[in-house]
């Protein structure tokens, strides 16, 4: 694994514009991803993580804050230079129905982005790297021709890695890739997506609710909480020592396949989810936290280094 810092994101921030005022979808992220790591980044619905990954990827604008990409500040990149960084940057979309056009066949899908950024010469190269993708994500030949809703919920996420890998890109942002379908192809979608991994030496941003899928994709993990980080640390250290009240309750409902179990019951959190619409200055999980004490609900808490390369935002923990 590699010490080079791939991708850095400096207080990032991204805001919707409502009727009700400014959503704080995004609310000054910050981290650095080394190549060849995967970040998870997880959180409930609505906490800003798929928002965060496009937003990386320039799929929408930033509000505020910097994003570098081999250490060049790509945050304003457009035209040439964003297509070029199309080539390095990938999406891999959690439904893959939906993501892939109806009308176009699975070798139609593959090639396109190959054709639209004019890699190969003639359609007979490209098909080339068709049928080479289609080996490398173990999807037989002989569904070449066939369409999306022909096949599968696992081979349709297949064929959506495949058009994320075909241009070689450097980093991926997996965007809760395994949710939409069943468990028993979960494991096979990320079995394949950690052997991509360590074949192309790719980088992954994992974004995902599920912290169960996340521990053994994840290098480090980033807990999100309505646009804010909450924690980031390994995956290891996380499920060892979890600091952060929401991380707690987060962990403590991973359900437990066996119903002979009667360790600690999971914590249910109670309370109102605080509105991201012009949030106050206080700790957005304070309605809901068993901890919260009064300085909790007028000033938010610092995200602030607790233990070696463990990062917490909460008034309850001490920086180290
Ligand atoms: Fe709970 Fe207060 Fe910590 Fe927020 S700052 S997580 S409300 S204890």
């Amino acid at each position: 694994m590699s010490d080079n810092v791939l991708l850095e994101v400096k207080n990032l921030k991204k805001y919707f514009d409502t009727p009700r005022g400014m959503l704080h979808a995004v609310d000054d992220v910050s981290f650095q991803l080394k190549e060849g790591q995967t970040l998870g980044v997880v959180g409930e619905s609505g906490c800003g993580k798929s928002t965060l990954g496009r937003t990386i990827l320039h799929l929408l604008p930033s509000t505020s804050g910097q994003i570098f990409f081999e250490g060049k500040d790509i945050t304003f990149a457009k035209g040439k230079e964003l297509l070029k960084l199309r080539r390095q940057m990938q999406i891999i979309f959690q439904d893959p129905f939906s993501s892939l056009d109806p009308k176009m066949t699975v070798s139609q899908i593959i090639e396109e982005p190959l054709k639209i950024h004019k890699i190969y010469k003639n359609k007979k190269e490209r098909m080339e790297r068709v049928y080479e993708l289609m080996e490398i994500i173990g999807l037989d030949a002989r569904y070449v021709n066939t369409y999306p809703h022909e096949l599968d919920g696992g081979r349709r996420q297949r064929i959506g890695i495949a058009r994320a890998l075909a241009l070689n890109p450097k980093f991926i942002v997996c965007d809760e890739p395994v949710s939409a379908l069943d468990v028993s192809i979960q494991a096979q979608i990320l079995n394949l997506m950690m052997d991509l991994k360590d074949e192309f030496g790719l980088t992954y941003i994992f974004v995902t609710h599920n912290l169960s899928v996340v521990k053994h994709i994840s290098d480090e993990i980033l807990v999100l909480y309505l646009g804010k980080m909450v924690e980031k640390t390994t995956a290891d250290r996380l499920f060892e020592n979890p600091l952060h009240p929401y991380t707690k309750a987060l962990l403590s409902s991973i359900p437990i396949p066996d119903i002979s179990y009667k360790g600690k019951e999971a914590e249910v959190m109670k309370g109102e989810l605080s509105s991201p619409i012009e949030p106050k200055d206080c700790c957005r999980f304070a309605p809901r936290c068993p901890m919260a004490k009064d300085c909790c609900f007028t000033s938010s808490p610092e995200f602030v280094e607790a233990e070696e390369n463990h990062f917490v935002a909460c008034h309850l923990v001490e920086k180290k």
